[in-house]
């Protein structure tokens, strides 16, 4: 399959390794930001074919990971009114919440449903009249232009029974915000091709030559993955910073531009919390003023919902890169897919379940 089998090809990923082994010398710290990347290099073993200087990290990409929980317990409280069908995409079903997560509400009676696209949840609106219907809207700038035209359908169809609750997020704040804590150790990034496929590669230029560090847009294949990671390490070890484009086949300068176009019509940035790191400047997305009538939060009366953050999950040090899922001390032991205790092991995108998923074979293949 054209753009697939090439980059899966082990003969063209052994090339890179045996490239990045003659090319370090020294030690260097890489984060992946997005959680699909960090999933393809468990389950293809990336991090196992690169030379031992080379550290990988692993970023706050797994947007289901970085939705507060503050915004989970909206959820709930909100798909338990009378007459409301609360509409998700299916990981965020398993999240929990401070007490409990959607499908435990799901199987005490509330309506909640799995979707498969924020338009379905316009549909559902369209059919049931007498509901209010509300779409969990999260997300990376990849998801927002759908969720944007899921708004911009509903006020087309003047449907007042439909509304999101919106928890976008943006990742050139999260790099910015992952620079400037004390305790980074990240040179250089991966940034997330899918994202850059709508947003371009421009907004990264600013980041690289303020922090003077290397990112590079990668893809999600092995070899996509390891071209990325040696040309990171290339930047690094010639002192040089700038944005470079691994992922040319999907990723342009100016990116989808209509895409972006629609995100502005119908959001605006805004400051916006980040699970276990907290409230990051300008790194989210809210309703603009002529859709505000679309907004969950404006819509139902939320004031009584308390949150109480885990004592256990240690999602924020887990997505900031400075723990791994297996230092956790509850991983595997209390928390495990079955039985989560965070998002990170909830969601596909989460680093602990890609530990816990991948990091069999791991084992398996040290043996
Ligand atoms: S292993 Fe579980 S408890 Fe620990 S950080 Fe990950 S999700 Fe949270």
């Amino acid at each position: 399959m054209k753009f697939v089998d090439e980059y899966r090809d082990p003969e063209r990923a052994r090339a890179l390794s045996k490239a990045l082994h003659e090319r370090v010398t020294r030690p260097w710290t890489l984060m992946e930001i997005c959680g699909g990347q960090t999933h393809s290099i468990m389950r293809y073993g990336v991090d196992q074919l690169l030379p031992e200087s080379v550290r990988l990290v692993h970023g706050p990409g797994c947007p289901v990971c970085v939705t507060p929980t503050e915004l989970i317990d909206k959820a709930i409280h909100i798909a338990r009114q009378p007459g409301v069908i609360l509409t998700s995409f299916g990981d965020m079903l398993r999240v929990p919440g401070t007490r409990d997560d959607l499908l435990r509400a799901k199987s005490e009676g509330a309506d909640v449903r799995m979707v498969y696209s924020p338009l379905d949840a316009v549909t559902i609106a369209q059919k049931n009249p007498d509901k209010q219907v509300v779409f969990f809207a999260v997300g990376f700038e990849t998801t927002a232009p759908p969720n944007a035209m899921a708004v911009v359908r509903a006020h087309q169809l003047q449907l007042s029974n439909f509304s999101i609750l919106a928890s976008h997020v943006l990742v050139p704040p999260a790099i910015r915000a992952l620079l400037d804590a004390p305790d980074n150790i990240v040179q250089g990034f991966l940034a997330a091709g899918h994202v850059c496929t709508i947003m371009g590669t421009r907004e990264y230029d600013p980041l690289a030559e303020q922090y003077r560090i290397p990112i590079v847009v990668t893809g999600f294949e092995p070899v996509d993955l390891l071209q990325g990671i040696f040309l990171a390490i290339t930047a690094l070890e010639a002192g040089q910073s700038g944005v470079q484009n691994q992922y040319a086949r999907s990723v342009t300068r100016d990116g989808n531009v209509t895409a972006q176009q629609v995100i502005r019509k119908v959001f605006r940035v805004c400051d916006r919390a980040w699970r276990g790191i907290g409230i990051i400047p300008r790194s989210g997305l809210e309703l603009q003023d002529d859709y505000a009538t679309y907004d969950a939060n404006r819509r139902f009366d939320l004031s009584g919902v308390t949150t109480v953050e885990s004592t256990v999950c240690r999602a924020g040090e887990v997505l900031r890169g400075v723990l791994r899922p297996t230092e956790c001390p509850a991983f595997g032991v209390t928390c495990n897919p079955e039985n989560p205790l965070g998002a990170p092991m909830v969601s596909s995108e989460g680093a602990c379940a890609a530990y816990f998923r991948y990091g069999k074979l791991h084992r398996k293949s040290a043996e």
